[in-house]
């Protein structure tokens, strides 16, 4: 038995809770790990509270992060006491995941932990890090350069916007950062951000054009926020969208594709292949300024978890939480 977070979907309902697990409910996987950190993302808090379909087999573990030492290991890719970090793969949504003390993965979804990081550091990074990193290299794939103009970060007090504020700041970015709390400007511009716009400037029905401003953006929001985004960007400017904060939904138009040659480039971490996997913790460990990581994150217990998965879809969470396993 180890402790963890299991969530139960039967007649009695679908409820998360913290308990004693037995081993039975790890699926199979040939690396066994003693999980040190776990984090919550977006997707974490919506399986334990249950506010979205994110799990999709139960019983279920949340959490798809984590950082831990390997245990058992029959991968020959990873021995017993590696530590390494996972993220992504349909883990905490159809394979048990990190917010308990034991799991049990495929070697091929691992990444050895990068030198240049603590553990505690790759879990201020997680899946929300790791996004923001694909964020960037998409805008630099399709010939956003710093030259080209401002580049527009919405949710930018969460986790995903966090650490994109911080690295467009580091690789020399003007960055204009969006969002609900003017509390949180100061610390949006503590990252690198020269300027807070807030988010009910993007929450009307876009029209399908208007005055261009954006030479990049990165949108963790959609629905009307991503289509005001399109409809600002300058000729030839590239959003890249990862999220849905905001609603599943993107009421827009062509009229920024056909007219200004506008580029969206959606991003997907969960099925992210191993080769761009291994260059984004690459990057990640050269772009981001690591005293930014302690600024953007902060640590809680493995049984605050469920109240603060609470919090953080009420928009009360201040970029990333990192979960502490052992209490
Ligand atoms: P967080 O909750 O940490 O951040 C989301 C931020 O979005 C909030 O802090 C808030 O920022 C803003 N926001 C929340 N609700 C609304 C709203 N109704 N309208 C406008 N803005 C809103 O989540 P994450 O950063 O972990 O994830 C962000 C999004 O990215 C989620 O939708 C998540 O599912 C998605 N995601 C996608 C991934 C992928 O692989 N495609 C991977 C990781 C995340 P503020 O307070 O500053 O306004």
């Amino acid at each position: 038995m180890f402790k963890g977070i299991l969530i139960e979907k039967d007649d009695a309902g679908y409820r998360a809770e913290l308990k004693d697990i037995d081993e039975a409910v790890l699926y199979d996987g040939d690396v066994t790990i003693r999980v040190a950190y776990s984090t919550l993302n977006y997707k974490d808090a919506l399986a334990i509270t249950g506010k979205g379909p994110v799990v999709r087999r139960f019983p279920m573990i949340p959490g798809i992060d984590l950082v831990g030492t390997v245990e058992h290991s029959d991968n020959a890719a990873y021995k017993v006491g590696d530590t390494v970090v996972h993220t992504g793969w349909g883990v905490g949504e159809v394979h048990p995941g990190g917010l308990a003390e034991k799991a049990r993965l495929k070697g091929e979804w691992l990444v050895p932990l990068p030198s240049a990081f603590s553990p505690t550091q790759a879990m201020a990074i997680g899946t929300a890090g790791f996004t923001a990193m694909l964020c960037v290299m998409a805008l630099e794939r399709h010939g956003v350069t710093p030259e080209k103009g401002e580049i527009l970060v919405t949710g930018a007090a969460g986790g995903v916007g966090s650490v994109a504020v911080s690295l467009l700041t580091k690789l020399g970015y003007t960055v204009v950062g969006v969002s609900g709390r003017p509390e949180e400007a100061d610390y949006i511009k503590s990252l690198g951000a020269s300027e807070v716009l807030d988010r009910a400037e993007f929450s009307s029905p876009a029209k399908p054009i208007a005055k261009e401003r954006w030479a990049g953006a990165i949108d963790v929001v959609g629905s009307h926020t991503l289509a005001n985004v399109c409809s600002t960007m300058k000729y030839r400017g590239v959003v890249a969208a990862c999220g849905l904060a905001g609603g599943m939904d993107f009421p827009s138009s062509v009229a920024p594709f056909i007219l200004r040659g506008v580029t969206l480039a959606g991003i997907d971490s969960v099925m992210c292949p191993r080769v761009e996997r291994l260059e984004a913790w690459q990057r990640l460990a050269r772009d981001l300024d690591a005293t930014k990581l302690e600024m953007l994150s902060h640590e809680i217990g493995l049984t605050e978890a469920m109240q603060v998965a609470g919090e953080l879809l009420e928009g009360k969470v201040r970029g990333r939480v990192l979960v502490d396993i052992s209490r």
